[in-house]
């Protein structure tokens, strides 16, 4: 493209380094004339989707000449019932990918800053930039989110911040308290969006519970996925919960058929699906611990985790570990765009492939 071209596009778009996601299977096994490779890179759900929710999909496609409803009224339904949150206070996305992009579509614009974590999920500079606001970064606190420098940070220019909690790619988390203060000194003009795709991961009472905590904050949009312990990453679905007022914005701005009618049958069908819930959590807990002392005996370095991954700590650049389990089969995230070159991340699996993660670690910090 002419540099001609590029100076038409809003000034946020010119500069903007597109989302790099994670390396796919067939392109891995292509280059490097390999088979059978694993990836565990983009947190995805290793048991593979519920049989619930597949029999649902495949059943909605023999409607698939018909527009999926706009209002999404079953699946927003289902959600009222499984999470006792009113269905007039929802917004579908497709995954909560689309939601984070659609918040700042509605409240972004220029001059407007957007507030984050250091090593925070990377969707929220792409999405602040898009939208040619300004970011701001508050430096992290052993690799997670110090809310109390975050709070003495908001302005009155603070329109949004973005938060993780469990935080992708450090896996670390805040607690309700740290939580509540923030919420209690922030002021109610930022929009404060708590992501919480990673929650269903944690049992742990003193973390916070986010679709608990919208009745008490009108400020505060909460975002949840189908896409990691659902196991729908592929489908894309995802929902924000928030007061009638910022659910009315979003849902003005909102395409209206952005979550396709098979997504919205697998999503509706895999909340019934409770043992296939139960047991991603039980594998991804086994695997957990798997991962915790395999890298204890390799004398590697780890964040600790709440979340369906962990990042390794290589004390030195990683991109030489990263191209050496590449070789070796085993795709993993390399987090030099996070400013973490030293780190990987892994997903966790089941107890076999993180045997083999484990395995193929074990041969590459050989010296
Ligand atoms: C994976 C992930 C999401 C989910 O993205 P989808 O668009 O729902 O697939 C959202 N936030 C964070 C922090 C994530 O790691």
């Amino acid at each position: 493209m002419s540099r001609s071209q590029i100076s038409l596009a809003v000034p946020g778009a010119q500069t903007l380094k597109p989302y790099q996601p994670g390396k796919p299977i067939e392109e891995v096994e292509r280059e490097l004339g390999i088979s059978s490779s694993l990836k565990l890179a983009s947190n995805e759900n290793p048991l593979g989707p519920s049989k619930l929710a597949m029999a649902a999909a495949s059943e909605a496609l023999s409607t698939s000449a018909f527009y999926p409803d706009a209002t999404a009224f079953r699946l927003k339904n289902r959600l009222q019932q499984e999470f006792d949150i009113p269905a007039e206070q929802l917004t579908v996305g497709n995954g909560s990918n689309e939601l984070i992009e659609l918040i700042g579509r509605v409240f972004l614009e220029p001059g407007d800053e957007v507030m984050f974590s250091e090593y925070a999920f990377i969707v929220y500079p792409i999405v602040a930039q898009a939208c040619c606001a300004s970011s701001k970064v508050v430096a992290a606190k052993n690799f997670g989110h110090d809310l109390d420098a975050m709070s003495l940070a908001v302005s009155q220019k603070t329109k949004l911040v973005y938060l993780a909690n469990p935080n992708n790619p450090t896996g670390t988390a805040f607690d309700s308290k740290e939580f509540e203060s923030f919420m209690k000194a922030v002021p109610q003009s930022t929009l404060v969006v708590l992501d919480e795709a990673y929650t269903e991961y944690i049992n742990d009472a003193t973390v916070p519970d986010g679709l608990s905590l919208v009745p008490n904050y009108p400020n505060l949009i909460v975002l949840r996925t189908f896409s990691k312990a659902w196991g729908l990453a592929g489908l894309r679905a995802g929902f924000a919960f928030a007061s009638n007022e910022i659910t009315d914005l979003l849902n003005r701005v909102r395409q209206p058929f952005n979550l396709n009618s098979v997504a919205l049958a697998a999503a509706e069908a895999v909340l019934d699906d409770k043992d296939y819930l139960a047991q991603s959590i039980r594998i991804n807990t086994e695997g957990m611990k798997q991962f915790e002392n395999g890298l204890a005996s390799l004398n590697l370095n780890y964040i600790p985790s709440r979340a369906n991954f962990v990042t390794i700590d290589f004390c030195e650049a990683a991109d030489g570990y990263y191209e050496r389990l590449l070789k070796q089969g085993i795709i993993v995230r390399p987090l030099g765009i996070y400013g973490m070159p030293n780190h990987l991340r892994v997903s966790i699996g089941k107890f076999e492939q993180n045997r083999l993660a484990l395995d193929a670690l074990s041969r590459v910090i050989q010296p």
